[in-house]
């Protein structure tokens, strides 16, 4: 075949472009992924505000489409939401980053606990709840090291459902921690209604925190409700040693953010997590 010339190329790519925005064809290219191999998991460090030491990891998915070329998780989880593929995609998640978490041990990351993204679909799943547990068997996991990251959304979904999912989960000893805390329905019933450990203030407050005292103030409210709940805090898009030195001193016990380290790779984190062992 001809090869095509530079114009030709540029467009042939703008074209591709604009059919990339088409969710449709997001969706084809996502079903062969899975099995393809295009997906893998980055991890970011979350640290205790205190002491610096690394205490867990929130696994975020990466997806490399031959096709699309590199996809935003915002760009392609909405989609795969939409046609059930994210069951499979999240069971992929659960066991890879399980598996990681397996591979971690004997290693300065032994202790570590992994937080996953959960969509609703997910837990809606009457599979769920054994897919969680056998992981955990598989790899050799503790229950404590695993916490399951959902949002507000996931919540109202299927309440009574979810609140008997995350009651079994739970008796397990997994960790659920509500994430986006603050952009989404936000009612304050569901920090009691539902067995949550952990609050994952959102980055849009965070970001704001230094300069505005609207946005300090909201985080400081936060915090002190998430304390005399029992809830463990973590401040999410923690950008600059000024938000962090702020936080920690309002009391948030866990910070993540570029600040102080972007997602990584595992022997990356490995790397990162050595230069910040306990005491
Ligand atoms: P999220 O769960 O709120 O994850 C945090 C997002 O903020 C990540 O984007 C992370 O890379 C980014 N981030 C972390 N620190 C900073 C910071 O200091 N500044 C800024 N500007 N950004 C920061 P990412 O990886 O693109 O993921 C976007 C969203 O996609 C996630 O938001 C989550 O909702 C979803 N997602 C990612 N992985 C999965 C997954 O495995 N399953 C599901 N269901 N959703 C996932
Ligand atoms: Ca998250
Ligand atoms: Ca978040
Ligand atoms: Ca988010």
């Amino acid at each position: 075949a001809k090869k095509a010339g530079r114009g030709e190329q540029r467009v042939f790519n703008d074209a591709m472009n604009a059919v990339a925005k088409d969710a449709l064809v997001i969706d084809g290219a996502l079903r062969d992924a899975i099995e393809a191999n295009e997906f893998y998991l980055v991890y970011q460090a979350i640290t205790n505000a205190h002491t610096g030491k690394l205490t867990k990891v929130e696994a975020l998915l990466r997806w490399n489409s031959p096709l699309l070329g590199p996809m935003p998780p915002d760009r392609f989880i909405p989609v795969a939401e939409d046609s059930g593929m994210i069951i499979a995609l999240g069971t992929w998640v659960l066991e890879q980053a399980c598996r990681q978490v397996g591979l971690w041990k004997h290693s300065v990351l032994d202790d570590v606990t992994i937080s996953i993204n959960v969509s609703a679909w997910q837990l809606a799943d009457p599979q769920f709840v054994t897919l969680v547990s056998q992981a955990l068997i598989r790899n050799g996991l503790s229950p404590h090291q695993l916490e399951l990251e959902l949002t507000e959304r996931v919540l109202i979904e299927d309440a009574a459902n979810v609140q008997t999912v995350l009651a079994q989960l739970r008796a397990l000893g997994v960790g659920i921690s509500l994430d986006d805390f603050g952009t989404g329905y936000s009612s304050l019933s569901y920090l009691t209604q539902f067995h949550l450990n952990t609050l994952k203030i959102d980055r849009a407050f965070v970001m704001d925190i230094e300069h505005s005292e609207r946005s300090n103030s909201l985080v400081h409210a936060i915090i002190a409700m998430g304390h005399s709940l029992g809830l463990q805090l973590v401040a999410e898009g923690v950008e600059t040693a000024g938000q962090a030195a702020i936080l920690e001193k309002m009391g948030c016990h866990y910070l993540q953010g570029y600040h102080i380290s972007r997602p990584i790779l595992p022997d990356e984190l490995l790397h990162f997590a050595d230069g910040r062992a306990a005491p």
